[in-house]
Formats: C-alpha cells, sequence, structure tokens
C-alpha cells in the first residue's frame, strides 16, 4: 500500500474526480491528455469555444477533458465521435493549431505492487472480483498511467484540421404535432402539410405512419 500513500493527487485531477465521481484509468488518461496538450497548445482553460475536444470514445476520459480544458457537452466544444478509440483531438482555434493524441500500446502494469496488480486483473477477466476488488485494480492503474512518461502511453502527431463550426444557435419554433419549442435547424418538414415543422420524436411517429 506504501505507493498510494506517497501518491499525492495534484490539486486539478482533484477537480477531475471530483466531478467524475471516482479516480480511474479512463480520467486519467483524459487528465494526462489535457496535461500535455495544455503544454503544446498553451492553453488555457476554454471559457468559451476556443478550444474544441474530438474524443474518439465516450469513456470516462471525456470528464478529464471536460474539466481540464472546459470543453464541455453544453457547449458544443466537445465533439464524441464514439470509434472505441483511445484518441483524442484537441484543437486552438485561434492559433489554428491541433494535436491528436492516440494511445500506443496494449496497458501493461509497470507499478510497485506488480503481483498484487497481477491476481486483481486475473480475478477482474475472470469475473469473479468484488467490488473492492476491482476498485483497487482500477485504482493501481490509474495510479501508474499517472506515473508513466506521456510519450510511453500517447502518441502525438500535430493534425491538420479543418475548423469545427462553433455551437449552431437557431430560435426555436413549435412543433406542428405535440406544440413543444424545439430547435428549428433540428425539425423536419411534416410530409402532408407544406411549410409546417415537427421535431424529429414526432416524425418518427407521424410521418412512418402516414
Ligand atoms: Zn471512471
Ligand atoms: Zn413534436
Amino acid at each position: 500500500m506504501q505507493s498510494d500513500k506517497r501518491f499525492n493527487i495534484p490539486d486539478d485531477l482533484k477537480q477531475c474526480i471530483s466531478f467524475h465521481g471516482h479516480l480511474c484509468p479512463g480520467l486519467v488518461y483524459g487528465y494526462i491528455v489535457a496535461k500535455e496538450s495544455i503544454k503544446l497548445l498553451d492553453l488555457k482553460r476554454s471559457m468559451d469555444e476556443e478550444i474544441v475536444a474530438i474524443c474518439e470514445n465516450d469513456s470516462c476520459a471525456v470528464d478529464g477533458l471536460q474539466v481540464m480544458l472546459g470543453t464541455t457537452a453544453g457547449k458544443g466544444n466537445l465533439i464524441i465521435r464514439d470509434y472505441g478509440k483511445n484518441a483524442y483531438t484537441v484543437i486552438n482555434r485561434s492559433s489554428k493549431k491541433a494535436y491528436r493524441f492516440s494511445r500506443k500500446t496494449t496497458y501493461i502494469y509497470d507499478g510497485k505492487h506488480k503481483d498484487e496488480f497481477a491476481d486483481l486483473e486475473s480475478a477482474v477477466s475472470a469475473g469473479t472480483a468484488n467490488d473492492q476488488e476491482k476498485a483497487r485494480q482500477r485504482l493501481l492503474k490509474a495510479i501508474d498511467l499517472f506515473s508513466k512518461p506521456f510519450d510511453e502511453v500517447f502518441s502525438t502527431k500535430s493534425a491538420e484540421i479543418s475548423m469545427p463550426p462553433y455551437a449552431p444557435m437557431a430560435p426555436s419554433v413549435s412543433c406542428a404535432v405535440c406544440g413543444e419549442m424545439t430547435m428549428q435547424t433540428k425539425m423536419v418538414p411534416k410530409k402532408d402539410e407544406a411549410g409546417k415543422l415537427i421535431c424529429l420524436p414526432c416524425s418518427n411517429l407521424v410521418n412512418l405512419m402516414s
């Protein structure tokens, strides 16, 4: 247990943990990618949409990026393309520079608890690990990932990127079926009544039946 006690969690990682709910390997992936992109792109946390993150998975890592970079689900500067890849592109709009980070290899534990970790891993993959053991395995892996040099975990390539558009703003209008206010650009024409717009849930019901 010694190495855990000596593991001093930096304040910014603490913020990620309190947002995300626990310390886990995924969160550390997001955290270290964010730290590296801050360094490479000279970033400050995004108050508006000046930083854009494209995440190629929808894992715990996304929360690390949201907290560290301010690329959040609500602002439209977090784009999730769930290809199931541990890869992230971070874009600085003002300098028009971008980097893509992609995990290099299969994970290998390299910390101070090799035997314990190996036992935990086999229990986890056999499906026999209890919650405490699963949590311990996640913690050991998270600490180990945090301690590895970034270049060992991720490859870094500068990315040619066409700037993603700013989050679209459009007026809301009332749906011709349910009456709920809906962003106009997300609506579809009602088949039988020209000029009337309906929301997507209503279009699934109405247009399919007509
Ligand atoms: Zn997590
Ligand atoms: Zn509707």
